[in-house]
């Protein structure tokens, strides 16, 4: 921070999602009637989200702001999140296993990891297919809050059940056909806003594989 230009901001609450769960930081603007900043990063901070960024004119401090997320960008990221909730579906269906996530990125070059052996190139590529064909047929993508007793009941094959904490409630994230998954990460409304997926690359490690894909 050089004093001058740059910028902490905190917010009541914010529509910045910071980096985290595999997702790339959102970046855009928030400006008031008297200030306008750029933001460059939203971190998360003891559950808190600071925004850092540049004050481009103005003194910060207005009650009433106005934020702007570069929405190219976090489409994508909202895109390439909803697929990989799909093809982790799908794989578990091709494979005959429930797929255990590891790792992800949504930024370049887009992954998911999942821990043990990598299936065959035929099951990943059956799985490629099946994700198409939910994205081509649609389904509305809904969003429900749980209790931790109702979460083993609901969602006890979800593909990162291993790796929660406990909390009070749970935000259930539900594509029909496809099981519900614990997930605060952004999504589609739809899953056919999406015009397809593909896998790019496999790769292959002694106790995991990682997964290269993007979608349209
Ligand atoms: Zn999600």
């Amino acid at each position: 921070m050089d004093g001058k230009h740059s910028i902490y901001l905190l917010l009541d609450e914010t529509a910045f999602h910071p980096k985290g769960g595999g997702q790339p930081t959102d970046t855009g603007f928030i400006h008031g009637p008297n200030f306008r900043v750029t933001v460059k990063k939203a971190m998360l901070v003891s559950e808190v989200v600071v925004h850092w960024g540049k004050l481009v004119e103005g003194v910060a401090g207005e009650k009433t702001i106005l934020g702007r997320l570069e929405w190219d960008s976090r489409y994508k990221y909202m895109k390439r999140h909803t697929a990989g909730h799909l093809f982790d579906h799908c794989l578990s269906v091709t494979t005959g296993i429930a797929v255990e996530t590891v790792n992800s990125w949504l930024g370049d070059p887009c992954y998911v990891e999942y821990g043990g052996e990598c299936p065959s190139i035929d099951e990943v590529k059956e799985a490629e297919v099946l994700t198409n064909q939910f994205i081509s047929k649609g389904s509305e993508v809904v969003i429900k809050y749980i209790s931790y007793k109702e979460l083993f009941k609901k969602a006890s094959n979800a593909p990162n059940i291993k790796r929660l904490r406990k909390l009070e409630k749970y935000r259930i994230v539900t594509i029909q056909g496809c099981g519900s998954i614990p997930c605060a990460g952004t999504h589609l409304k739809n899953i056919n806003e999406m015009d397809g997926f593909f896998i790019n690359e496999i790769k292959r490690y002694s106790s995991s594989f990682q997964i290269y894909y993007d979608v349209e």
